[in-house]
């Protein structure tokens, strides 16, 4: 049986937005309205996660084997948009999400894109053919990012260690 972890739960409570965790009343619309829940029949379910943080069980939402039940969104806002509760589903995940890079449990794909704004200020870096047809069609040429500006402002965020401990 799952353990509730209470001081979890008092975590996601006590944040601004996540206290609107406490109006879920387990309607279901999130997850009928979810795209991701749509196309996974339902493995990935944001009214399951709603309401595993509601209550505290910290342990079937954390966990490598786990990744899926929180990455699993693609931060859509569909669900925010039609929670009659007006739960704040998707910044809830997000505070979940940063839990998740806290512990060093981010898939791959994520903290590989991260490591990639953090070396070269852009998430897909420009290559030739697309600089080529930009040409090709008359469009300007994009303006090289600042990379030292962006990677002091990852700083702020910590984000360099929090990649670190994914390697
Ligand atoms: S739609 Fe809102 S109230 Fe209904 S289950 Fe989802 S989060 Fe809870
Ligand atoms: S924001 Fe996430 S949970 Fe909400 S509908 Fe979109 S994919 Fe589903």
């Amino acid at each position: 049986m799952a353990t509730i972890d209470f001081e979890f739960r008092k975590q996601i409570l006590e944040n601004s937005i996540g206290d609107t965790l406490a109006y879920c009343y387990q309607c279901a619309t999130c997850s009928g309205a979810c795209p991701v829940a749509q196309v996974t029949q339902g493995r990935y379910n944001p009214r399951r996660l709603i309401l595993d943080a509601l209550l505290g069980l910290k342990e079937k939402i954390f966990g490598e084997k786990n990744a899926f039940v929180i990455w699993g969104c693609t931060v859509c806002d569909t669900c925010d948009e039609v929670c009659p509760q007006k739960v704040e589903l998707t910044e809830i995940f997000t505070i979940l999400k940063n839990m998740s890079v806290e512990r060093g449990e981010a898939p791959e794909h994520y903290t590989g894109q991260a490591r990639m704004i953090l070396e070269a200020a852009k998430a897909i870096p420009m290559q030739p053919a697309i600089e080529r047809r930009r040409d090709q069609l008359g469009l300007p040429k994009i303006m090289a990012p600042d990379v030292k500006e962006i990677q002091e402002l990852l700083s702020a965020t910590r984000l360099a260690e929090k990649i670190k401990k994914e390697e």
